[in-house]
């Protein structure tokens, strides 16, 4: 069966179309259109901005059955676009604000309609710029921390729960993370590459047979436990804000949750933590030592904000028969744990497998050996040393250290 692509010939159409009896008609039918620009720098799926003469946008998303970057040899489920309405609209209940507006989800031709966040920049594209908005690290961890609360059964009737965690199986997606982060980098594959000059680097990874069980345990954690609808690709390009004049962020947002499924929730936190680690490795090789810093801090900036959030958050739990004050201290403690080993796969899959980093790809070979170098040694620490101190503020002073004596000018 041929596949109905969106075309921007057709979006006028579309548009009008699909506002016909739906509640968000006014965001879909916004009048005479001043251009449509077909945006997706993404891997996956096809992005197209949509603005009126009026200035007001929205923002259609498509995901075909394969992988945009590869073609057609890489199929892959359109289905996908389900699961990120869905996630979305569902994120958006626990945490209003703090993700894109869902105005529309067409299934039959896995077509989202959304809020334009054009105002927004790409976090990663900002931190890569020497740009640092204030607050967005920790509007992250709130956003973790009210779907770790909402969406499970902290919050969510027991039959309801199994309902949703049955509607967000995801394994097509799920099977690329278990691939592409937690075992490819560890054996050899095809999709594996690096600079010459960092290939003992990556031996000593296949080599280190401690990491290798550590990392055995972060994919059957990642694979069993079911504790909440996790975003599921939570890096910096993966979230927008939008800066005031004053540096703050007056809104911060993720998005693309294609990758949505009942996970853990530390998975989210240490892909934060990875990419802040990643951005950091930049800063140092550019020599600029205390924007590094400023990067390594929001590992804090996340895990304080996560965690008191869900402290707050806490006591309106349906069910405290058996879930005391203590427990949630030895829940918060294992997730603090577990984000170091999620942060450590994180790091080194972004260096050694496919789908690696603007962060680290467009410095100049001599300054990306040794950034290469210092996120993958930074991997290969954390994970061994969580267990003696999981405090945020040892992983900085560990990241400052490792990164540091890595880079190379
Ligand atoms: P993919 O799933 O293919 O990775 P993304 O959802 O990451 O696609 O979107 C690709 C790019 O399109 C983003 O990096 C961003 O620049 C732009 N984009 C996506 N959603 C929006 C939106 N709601 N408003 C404005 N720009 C967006
Ligand atoms: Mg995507």
């Amino acid at each position: 069966m041929k596949y109905n692509i969106l075309t921007v010939d057709e979006i006028p159409a579309y548009l009008a179309l699909r506002a016909e009896d739906s509640p968000y008609s006014e965001r879909l039918n916004i009048g005479e259109i001043d251009s449509i620009e077909e945006v997706g720098d993404g891997n996956l799926n096809l992005v197209f901005i949509v603005r009126a003469v009026s200035g007001v946008g929205v923002v259609l998303k498509q995901s075909l059955p394969y992988v945009r970057l590869v073609g057609p040899d890489w199929p892959m489920t359109p289905e996908r676009a389900r699961i990120e309405a869905t996630t979305t609209k569902l994120h958006a209940e626990v945490a209003p604000g703090l993700v894109p507006v869902i105005y529309d989800f067409n299934p039959e031709r896995y077509i989202i309609a959304m809020e334009d966040l054009s105002d927004h920049v790409v976090w990663r594209t900002a931190l890569n710029a020497g740009d640092h908005p204030t607050g967005v690290a920790a509007a992250m961890g709130m956003y973790i921390a009210k779907v770790a609360f909402g969406t499970s059964l902290f919050a969510v009737d027991t039959v309801e729960l199994a309902l949703r965690k049955e509607r967000a199986q995801n394994p097509d997606l799920c099977s690329i993370s278990e691939d592409l982060v937690f075992t490819e980098p560890y054996v050899d594959s095809d999709r594996n590459s690096c600079l010459e000059s960092n290939e003992p680097d990556v031996h000593a990874i296949a080599n280190d047979s401690e990491l290798k069980l550590e990392m055995a345990q972060a994919k059957w954690i990642f694979m069993t436990h079911a504790e909440a609808l996790i975003h599921g690709d939570l890096h910096t390009g993966s979230v927008m804000a939008k800066t005031g004049s004053t540096g703050v962020a007056e809104s911060s947002k993720a998005f693309d949750s294609e990758f949505a499924f009942y996970g853990p929730v530390a998975f989210d936190l240490g892909a934060l933590w990875a990419n802040y680690s990643i951005a950091a490795s930049r800063a140092y090789a550019l020599g600029e030592d205390v924007r590094a810093e400023k990067c390594l801090r929001l590992t804090e900036e996340t895990w304080v904000a996560f965690d008191a959030e869900f402290r707050r958050l806490w006591p309106e739990r349906t069910d405290k028969r058996m879930y005391s004050d203590s427990f949630l201290d030895s829940l918060l403690s294992k997730w603090r744990e577990e984000t170091w080993l999620f942060a450590s796969a994180k790091m080194i899959r972004r260096i050694i497998g496919l789908a690696k980093t603007s962060d680290i790809e467009t410095l100049e070979p001599r300054l990306r050996e040794g950034a290469a170098r210092g996120v993958l040694q930074l991997g290969q620490a954390a994970t061994k040393s969580r267990k003696d101190d999981s405090n945020p503020r040892a992983f900085v002073d560990l990241a400052q250290a490792v990164l540091t004596r890595a880079r190379t000018n």
